[in-house]
């Protein structure tokens, strides 16, 4: 199975944080560690989850995704989970021929073992935390600040083979 985060992976989250705070969040820097208030505002706003801009290689990325696969993302509130499935509904991305579903899931629960990787599990994320974890059971692609799509399909070729 592969697991595709959303914030920063498919959904730009920095760039909405740039335009609704003029906060120039740093690459992988979770967003309390900045501001705890923008944070707060966010967190409940479905308004702002929904209207993210997908990442420049979104369309890409899932373009090159040819088996079973789950969104997993951080849940934060109850309208950030509405505001997230908007999100991949108006987006397609719940067209997509290989979506099995969706996982609300913070890294705490991941590190307390609910999600347990299994050798062939690929998980897709731009937070070298959750990678450097996954990573000790099953297998991981970190998508940098860009996604090098060329290096992305070399990767998925590798995983296939
Ligand atoms: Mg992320």
């Amino acid at each position: 199975m592969i697991y595709i985060d959303m914030d920063g992976t498919l959904c730009d989250f920095r760039k909405a944080i740039k335009q609704w705070f003029d906060i120039d969040l740093p690459h992988g820097k979770p967003l309390n560690k900045v501001s705890e208030k923008a944070e707060i505002e966010i967190s409940d706003n479905i308004t702002f989850w929904e209207l993210l801009e997908k990442t420049e290689w979104c369309d890409a990325l899932l373009k090159e995704i040819k088996e079973p696969f789950a969104i997993i993302t951080k849940p934060y509130s109850y309208n950030a989970t509405i505001g997230k499935l908007k999100w991949l509904y108006d987006n397609r991305v719940n067209n997509h021929r290989y979506i099995r579903g969706i996982i609300f899931c913070d890294m705490f629960t991941k590190k307390a073992g609910l999600i347990n990787p299994l050798e062939f599990d690929l998980l897709i994320d731009d937070n070298k935390t959750e990678i450097d974890d996954w990573k000790l059971d099953g297998m991981a692609f970190q998508v940098e600040k860009e996604l090098n799509i060329t290096a992305f399909k070399k990767f998925m070729e590798n995983y296939r083979s």
